[in-house]
């Protein structure tokens, strides 16, 4: 039950705490307002301190600063991370002891911690923050489904421990209902963590806040970030960056919860709720809820708000099915099948940019690079994960400088491009799960100019993942219809 945060008890009472309050010593000697500010809600190594030794004895002292073990063994434990899994601790000699003791591998890239090195956490006043007289500087009007979402997470954050999933469809306009509660956190002198699995969303996401709150210090953290700031009241971040904090935010925000990467990380929802404060409220942000989520949400056990509507008002293109028997041979010699041919030739806007989407990307290679010889005219490209140049190819695309653009799942889901047509060739693979599906199809009629556009599933046998997808997508429709 990875995402029922509150009905699994995880034990954090290794942080500890003190209601020490600020002696006259402390205050002669330190700006504690700003330490607090930079400090507060972060497990910090030694070398991450910006402390002098004498400075941070003072602090010791008066247990605004106190310690854990990084690493506890018996069974091993990483304090930093949450890692327990004996494969993920290494060894290594120490020179500061002269021993060799375990580190532990599954947060290095945050910096190795050793066995016997600490932790250090602040345990002083918690920030508080000037709020400026405008906030939320965003002149665009919710719809009416976007109003009744923002309404829920706004109820939703004054409660203590609540949850709510907010499950809105692709192209809804999930980041603007979100403004109205932000606020009013802001003005209650709350912290706010938006998380997200993805890198990408956090780059995205991070221009249009700032536009959005120009006064409200913001800080973006994700791997390559070049920018460290001390966390402020608001705060993007990816979920993997969070292995830094320790009971920070009062309000939790998950953009994209069913792309948590839980399979590959269980630790990431560990560190995630240790990062919210133990009164916090979550608010899960998703298109396509994966099934613990959708169960407890069926089950009346998470509250749940639907925005089945996208923010044009129109209705989301539910996939067509055109089965090609031959598929697998023909896209094995690279070559694309006949019914895509007879889709291309008669589809009703021409000039729509087309988005392809492949198993692998080998296919993607290839195949762009066969449909280029078919169709010399045209701008053809493939992107996949490790492709140095996709920022720039997205751009390209966006820019219309491209035509067509082949694809991974790695597209499937942030991107916005506003007028396109999607293809899935071979939507029977393995690798397009129900939530990728309709994640893909989601890609097609974004912008209000051009609200609708073809999604064709090319297969050669309809999977359940196929089938689930159309599913999920007409019965938001039907919602919809119901408003
Ligand atoms: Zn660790
Ligand atoms: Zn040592």
């Amino acid at each position: 039950m990875l995402f029922s945060f509150r009905k699994k008890k995880d034990d954090f009472s290794y942080l500890p705490s003190s209601d020490k309050s600020l002696s006259d010593l402390a205050q002669d000697r330190f700006d504690i307002p700003s330490l607090s500010h930079t400090l507060s809600g972060k497990l910090f190594l030694r070398e991450e301190l910006p402390l002098k030794s004498h400075q941070l004895e003072t602090l010791q002292q008066e247990q605004f600063i106190q310690t854990i073990p990084s690493i506890t063994t018996n069974p091993n434990h990483c304090r930093r991370c949450g890692n327990t899994q004996t494969s993920l601790f290494g060894e290594i000699p120490c020179a500061r002891c002269n021993s060799t003791h375990i580190y532990c591998r599954n947060c290095i890239e945050m910096g190795r911690v050793l066995q016997c090195e600490e932790l250090y956490y602040w345990t002083g006043p918690k920030p508080t923050y000037s709020i400026p007289n405008e906030i939320c500087a965003w002149e665009g009007k919710l719809t009416g489904a976007q109003q009744l979402a923002a309404d829920r997470i706004c109820q939703t954050i004054d409660q203590a421990k609540e949850e709510l999933l907010c499950w809105a469809v692709c192209g809804a306009g999930k980041t603007e209902m979100l403004f109205p509660a932000i606020t009013k956190a802001i003005i209650a002198g709350k912290r706010i963590c938006l998380a997200t699995p993805r890198a990408d969303v956090v780059r995205e996401l991070f221009p249009r806040f700032q536009q959005a709150f120009p006064h409200i210090t913001i800080t973006a953290l994700y791997g390559g970030a070049e920018k460290r700031d001390a966390p402020s009241q608001l705060t993007l971040a990816t979920t993997h960056q969070l292995i830094r904090f320790a009971d920070a935010f009062d309000v939790m925000i998950i953009d994209e919860i069913d792309a948590f990467p839980y399979h590959a990380d269980p630790l990431l929802p560990y560190v995630t709720k240790r990062a919210a404060t133990k009164q916090a409220a979550f608010i899960y942000l998703t298109a396509t809820p994966r099934k613990e989520l959708k169960l407890r949400s069926d089950n009346g056990k998470l509250p749940t708000v639907f925005v089945p509507i996208r923010y044009h008002g129109q209705p989301l293109p539910e996939p067509q099915f055109i089965i090609s028997l031959n598929l697998k041979n023909t896209l094995e010699n690279y070559g694309l099948p006949k019914t895509f041919w007879n889709w291309y030739h008669n589809r009703t806007q021409a000039n729509r940019q087309l988005l392809i989407f492949v198993p692998t990307v080998d296919h993607s290679n290839q195949l762009s690079q066969t449909l280029q010889k078919q169709l010399p005219g045209q701008n053809i490209a493939a992107v996949h994960a490790d492709d140095s140049e996709r920022e720039e190819k997205i751009q390209q695309f966006r820019n219309k400088q491209l035509f067509i653009l082949f694809s991974t799942t790695i597209l499937e889901r942030g991107v916005t491009f506003p007028s396109v047509d999607v293809v899935v060739l071979d939507a029977g693979h393995d690798v397009f799960d129900q939530a990728a599906l309709v994640q893909i199809a989601g890609r097609a009629g974004r912008s209000a100019d051009d609200p609708t556009g073809d999604v064709i599933f090319i297969h050669d046998g309809k999977t359940n993942a196929m089938i689930d997808a159309k599913r999920m997508i007409s019965q938001m429709n039907q919602k919809a219809r119901k408003l």
